[in-house]
């Protein structure tokens, strides 16, 4: 018997922004690994799918990954997805893959959705190179993060989320004549993408407020 872990991508916002590959996965393992099984579980009570949910978060202890390389060293199908977009991209499972690949297992990659590649597809940026720098740094670094943006391979994409996105553009003012868009809850009711100067785009979310609200990808660009 051969035991697989297969990396799922899930929706990261629209629950049809899924793959057949995906859904059957779903429904075919043993079981799925997952950050919130409440999440994961609408997700595939959308699909008609029933299958048994484990935790498995950033959290997770070593117990947890021993008990996965076992299950999967005795031939089981395991499912692992994050609760939207694509598993160890700034989420969860980059752990118990580096474990499963050392300890031999099989490893599948169901690829899908995430919320670098969607903003990125929107981007409409030339040339074929981007920086992706993952969440931008809370505290510590955070100074050191804006103002060597412009060095990295252009352009330059970060994860920011609704409660310091404003600080993050008032950051980026430190670049007057750069570009930014804004990639606000992609794929939902309230999808909304916003180019400008860092003043432009600081200005259009200032002037509403409630556009602060969701989640955000930055895409940056010097020149
Ligand atoms: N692994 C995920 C992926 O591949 O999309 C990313 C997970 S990370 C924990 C979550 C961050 O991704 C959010 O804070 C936000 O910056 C970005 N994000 C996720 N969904 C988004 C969406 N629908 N629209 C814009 N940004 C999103």
């Amino acid at each position: 018997m051969s035991g697989c872990l297969s990396i799922v991508a899930t929706p990261i916002g629209n629950l049809e922004d899924i793959t057949l590959r995906a859904l059957r996965t779903f429904r075919e393992c043993d079981y799925v690994l997952c950050e919130d099984t409440r999440m994961t579980g609408k997700l595939l009570s959308h699909h008609g799918i029933k299958a048994t949910l484990r935790r498995y978060d950033a959290h997770a202890s070593e117990r947890v990954h021993e008990m996965v390389l076992e299950d999967l060293a005795a031939g089981k199908r395991i499912a692992l997805c994050s609760d939207a977009g694509t598993p160890g991209i700034s989420d969860p499972g980059v752990l118990l893959v580096a474990r499963a690949r050392a300890a031999g297992s099989s490893i599948e990659a169901i690829p899908g959705p995430s919320a670098l590649t969607a903003a990125l597809s929107l981007a409409g940026v030339p040339g074929n190179q981007f920086t992706f720098l993952g969440f931008v740094p809370q505290k510590k670094g955070r100074q050191t993060f804006f103002a060597t943006l412009p060095e990295v391979v252009q352009p330059a994409v970060c994860f920011e989320s609704t409660h310091r996105i404003m600080k993050a553009l008032e950051a980026l003012l430190i670049h007057p004549t750069a570009t930014v868009m804004v990639a606000r809850e992609l794929t939902k009711l309230h999808e909304e993408v916003v180019v400008g100067t860092p003043a432009e785009v600081l200005a259009h979310f200032q002037e509403t407020p409630i556009k602060q609200k969701g989640e955000f990808v930055i895409i940056f660009r010097a020149t």
